[in-house]
């Protein structure tokens, strides 16, 4: 056993433990050091929507570096981090009318959760958060108190932040779900907030994901969402929408919650924001929300890494005309269309929006067993969702057609010899 091995194979805290040492990756294709190829269907969860290498952001990384352009600079300005401002305020909020500021957090996902958190705590002078079953937030003590996966809370070994978990409203509730989701629950937190004797007062924040991609891949009911908005707003809460994993096209257009029509007041972003795998992550905060923050009172070093604002510029391109989120649109279609047939089987379902499907087989063992039998054949997919049942299909937005084919004919093959 190498030095490498012996030090790295058996760190107990990594869960994605493949038998190989990847080497190389263009767009959805990773190879390892043996040179064997695989389709990536994971997209370092959402991190990769663009492929890995995308040659656009590679070119201006590379010209950047060439240029002697700031790498760090903590909160100071540089022209990285204004040209990235300018094009995501074009592109992406002026079109929605979104009068949100950009506050960038990084350099991962649970550094957007946690600092809205404390802003939504500051800004209403409230402590409580009420977040959702199913639902995944980050892996720091803040963010881990909204996740509601007992495994992953179990790990902070204490008690954690009281953070109510409400239930999630599914659009596709899974068989035997018993969990009373829906509009009548939010119906049922107007009257207790309404009600002063009920000892139950509004929270400072509702945090909640569109799309629970941890969680089993449960799309919100658009009615359920809608009525979670009007709740926070008439109880002055505020609506924190955690599109960290599933915003930045991943649904068919830039975020999750384009075509829910609601208005959130902080949208966390991070993953994919930063391109290609370069860290980043950004709060949306309205202007009112904002001023609540003092000067320096929330920091944090790496807020300004300049490769990440070049390759996330470069990203921001995909979104200046609808053609890209067509494409998107068409290659979801061939997903769905794919797996559909698999919902014949017995307690399969298929659930998701866009480039994100889950396929729930109804219990982890069958979902490990299609996970490992699609690695050996050159597919590289994941299970999330209660007791890992769920196959996760996250591949790169820019995946070629005949890979998106070629991976989905290797899934279903193999679904199928597991389920049947
Ligand atoms: N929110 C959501 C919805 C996520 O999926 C994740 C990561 N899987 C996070 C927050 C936390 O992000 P990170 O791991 O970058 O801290």
């Amino acid at each position: 056993m190498s030095i490498f091995e012996q030090r790295e194979s058996d760190i107990r805290a990594y869960c994605r433990v493949y038998p190989v040492v990847f080497d190389k990756a263009i767009n959805a294709r990773q190879t390892d050091e043996d040179g064997k190829e695989y389709i990536d269907f994971f997209a370092g969860a959402g991190v990769l929507n663009f492929g890995h290498n995308n040659p656009r952001m590679k070119t201006a990384m590379i010209n950047y570096l060439q240029n002697d352009g700031v790498l760090h600079s903590l909160d100071m300005h540089t022209t990285a981090k204004r040209a990235f401002m300018e094009r995501f305020v074009t592109t992406i909020l002026e079109p929605r009318n979104m009068p949100h500021k950009l506050q960038f957090m990084g350099p991962t996902g649970t550094n957007a959760v946690e600092a809205a958190l404390k802003l939504a705590r500051r800004a209403t002078g409230r402590s409580d958060i009420v977040a959702f079953t199913k639902g995944f937030h980050g892996m720091t003590l803040g963010s881990l108190a909204c996740t509601a996966n007992q495994y992953f809370r179990g790990a902070a070994g204490i008690p954690l932040l009281h953070v109510e978990h409400q239930p999630f409203g599914c659009e596709k509730p899974c068989s035997g779900c018993e969990m009373g989701c829906g509009v009548a629950n939010i119906e049922a937190l107007r009257g207790q907030y309404s009600d002063a004797s009920s000892g139950i007062s509004p929270p400072a924040a509702f945090l909640v994901e569109t799309i629970q991609a941890e969680g089993g891949v449960n799309v919100a009911h658009k009615a359920w969402l809608t009525a979670l908005a009007q709740l926070a707003k008439d109880f002055g809460s505020l609506l924190i929408i955690d599109d960290v994993q599933v915003g930045i096209g991943r649904t068919g257009s830039f975020f999750s919650f384009d075509d829910y029509g609601i208005d959130p007041d902080i949208v966390c972003l991070a993953k994919g924001i930063g391109g290609m795998g370069t860290p980043m992550a950004v709060n949306l905060v309205k202007p009112e929300i904002d001023q609540h923050w003092s000067p320096g009172e929330h920091t944090g070093t790496f807020r300004g890494q300049s490769l990440s604002f070049v390759a996330g510029a470069e990203m921001l391109s995909y979104f200046e005309d609808d053609s890209f989120m067509d494409e998107v649109k068409a290659k979801a279609k061939v997903m769905a269309g794919a797996l559909a047939p698999l919902e014949k089987l017995s307690a399969v379902q298929v659930r998701g929006k866009g480039m994100i499907l889950g396929l729930d087989v109804g219990n982890g063992e069958n979902a490990k067993a299609i996970v490992n039998q699609c690695f050996d054949k050159g597919l590289l997919i994941a299970s999330c969702g209660t007791g890992g049942r769920v196959v996760k299909l996250i591949p790169p937005l820019t995946i070629p057609d005949s890979d998106l084919q070629e991976g989905l004919d290797i899934l279903v093959q193999t679904a199928q010899t597991v389920l049947e």
